[in-house]
């Protein structure tokens, strides 16, 4: 995990710039990486010594958890949705990531998954595996808005449009924070949802953003070949990874949006490319299996 982080935005055409958080880590990628940085040091200085979060099959921030912790001498709890995935552990690229970073697994059904946060379950974990700090789903909660607020520098007050992948909310909330009032933050959903605008009316504090899901391709992980061949054409073309739940479609969507005139011909553009590549590999094994193209 390298710890100096303000790298030089990417120029991919006059207007269009990538910000590349990317390279912040293979797995403790791009906003899981500023999403865990105070929770890290909360639980640290409260003397905790496990980590414990939630997450699904190939769930990017699993995989972030499980590498902090072992970077930062944390033991890691992942509770796992779906019992079938115990004995699939071997032929999973994220959960076997995470183990062999040492993540403890408790897998555990749908339904007992939507009664994860209440105390009796807590409890039980407790018994199970000793006390933790429990990091929320998806890793957003205060600390996590507050590291993400870090993703944009002084010389990012020159875009008009800020633009970023949406999934629990709280990397949007971070940079809306963050922004400037003539800038304007457009969230791409990597789901469907209404939820959301709420969630992120908890967080951020200002209200120059706007949604935008016409781009969730079907629902969250879901994906096409028009996507796929997306991706593979964007990294022939610029050398950059996009990752098939949250960058890839952000930038089909950024692409389209330019296309289609949405903003002015002078309008400056920063795309956050959050990260995610490690769920590449987890992917293609869907892709193969319903013998689609793979991602490159
Ligand atoms: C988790 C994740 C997101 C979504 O971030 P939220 O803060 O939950 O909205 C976006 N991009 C990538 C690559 C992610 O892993």
């Amino acid at each position: 995990m390298i710890e100096n982080i303000d790298q030089l935005n990417i120029q991919l055409t006059s207007s269009l710039f990538i910000k590349p958080e990317y390279q912040i880590d293979a797995f403790v990628s791009g906003n899981k990486y500023r999403k865990l940085k105070y929770n890290v040091i909360e639980a640290e200085s409260s003397g905790f010594s496990r980590l414990l979060t939630f997450g699904g099959a190939y769930s990017n921030h699993i995989a972030a958890v499980a590498k902090a912790g072992l970077s930062k001498g944390f033991k890691t709890v992942g509770v796992i949705r779906g019992e079938e995935l115990e004995k699939k552990v071997s032929n999973n690229p994220t959960l076997q990531f995470a183990q062999r970073c040492g993540m403890q697994f408790k897998f555990i059904s749908r339904g007992d998954y939507r009664n994860k946060t209440k105390p009796d379950f807590i409890h039980q974990l407790k018994r199970d595996f000793g006390d933790f700090y429990v990091i929320p789903e998806g890793g957003t909660n205060e600390l996590a808005v507050k590291g993400c607020e870090e993703i944009l520098t002084e010389e990012d007050k020159v875009f008009d449009f800020i633009c970023c992948p949406v999934g629990t909310g709280g990397t949007i909330s971070g940079l809306i924070n963050a922004s400037e009032e003539h800038q304007k933050i457009l969230g791409f959903q990597a789901l469907k949802g209404d939820f959301l605008q709420k969630d992120i009316r908890k967080f951020a504090h200002k209200s120059n953003w706007e949604l935008i899901a016409d781009y969730h391709f079907g629902g969250y992980a879901k994906i096409n070949t028009e996507l796929v061949s997306f991706i593979n054409a964007f990294k022939a073309e610029n050398s950059i990874p996009l990752d098939p739940i949250y960058t890839g479609k952000m930038l089909f969507g950024i692409f389209d949006l330019i296309k289609n005139g949405y903003f002015s011909k002078d309008a400056r553009i920063l795309a956050i490319h959050t990260g995610g590549l490690q769920g590449i590999d987890g992917m293609n094994k869907l892709l193969k299996k319903k013998q689609m193209p793979l991602i490159n």
